[in-house]
C-alpha cells in the first residue's frame, strides 16, 4: 500500500514541517504519533518500583512482587511467561487474566500459572483490507475483512449491540 515501515529507529524531534529520525530529517505536513501508552500509576499506591512503561512486576501467577495476596492483571502487569515470552497488551490477554483471577477469587480454582492462549491477531486497515494472523496461517484482503467484521460483531456484549453495529455498518 506504499507504506515503508522502519523499525529500530528513534524519533528525536517533531517540528512543524517534519520529523527527525536518527540522523535523517523527513519532511512532512502530517505526523501521526502512535506510541506512548503508559499504564496507570497503580504501582505508586503499592510503594513499588515500576517496570518500564509504568507496569507492575508480577510473578507467573500474576502476584505482585513481594505480596502474597495482591495481583495485577491486564495491561498493567509486567508479566513474562515460563517460555520467556511477554504476551501483547491486547484485550484477549486482559480477558484471560481476568477469568483466571476471577475463578481464584470465587475459590472455583486454586492458584494457577497464567498461560496465554492466543486466539490469533487481526488488524483492519479499512473496507476490504484486513489481516488475520493465526500463527500457522494468515488471511488477507476482503475475506479477512469479512471475518474481522463477523468476529467484531460476535464479541460485542449483547444482542442489541450486535444488531446496532451491524445496521450501522450496512448503512455506510
Ligand atoms: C487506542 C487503543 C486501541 C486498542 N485497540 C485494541 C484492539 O483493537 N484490540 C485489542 O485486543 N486491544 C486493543 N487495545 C488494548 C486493550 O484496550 C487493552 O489491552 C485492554 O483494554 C486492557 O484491559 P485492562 O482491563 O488491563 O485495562 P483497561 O481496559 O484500560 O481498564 C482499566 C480500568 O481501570 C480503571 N482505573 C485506572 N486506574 C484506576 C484507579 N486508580 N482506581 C479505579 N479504577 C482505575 C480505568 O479507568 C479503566 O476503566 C487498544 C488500546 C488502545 C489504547
Amino acid at each position: 500500500m506504499g507504506v515503508e515501515v522502519r523499525t529500530g529507529q528513534r524519533v528525536l524531534d517533531v517540528i512543524l514541517d517534519g520529523v527527525t529520525v536518527g540522523t535523517e530529517f523527513i519532511r512532512t505536513g502530517y505526523v501521526v504519533w502512535g506510541a506512548g501508552v503508559t499504564a496507570t500509576p497503580a504501582h505508586r499506591s503499592l510503594g513499588l518500583d515500576a517496570a518500564p512503561g509504568g507496569l507492575i512486576p508480577v510473578d507467573r501467577f500474576l502476584r505482585v512482587a513481594g505480596h502474597e495476596n495482591v495481583f495485577a492483571t491486564g495491561d498493567t502487569a509486567d508479566f513474562t511467561g515460563t517460555d520467556g515470552k511477554r504476551p501483547p497488551g491486547l484485550a484477549q490477554v486482559a480477558e484471560q487474566r481476568g477469568v483466571l483471577l476471577g475463578c481464584l477469587l470465587k475459590q472455583q480454582a486454586s492458584l494457577a500459572e497464567f498461560v496465554f492462549g492466543s486466539r490469533g491477531n487481526t488488524g483492519v486497515i479499512g473496507r476490504n483490507a484486513a489481516i488475520f494472523d493465526f500463527g500457522k496461517w494468515t488471511l488477507k484482503g476482503r475475506a479477512a475483512w469479512l471475518l474481522w467484521a463477523f468476529v467484531h460483531v460476535f464479541l460485542l456484549i449483547n444482542f442489541e449491540k450486535r444488531v446496532l453495529v451491524s445496521v450501522q455498518w450496512l448503512r455506510r
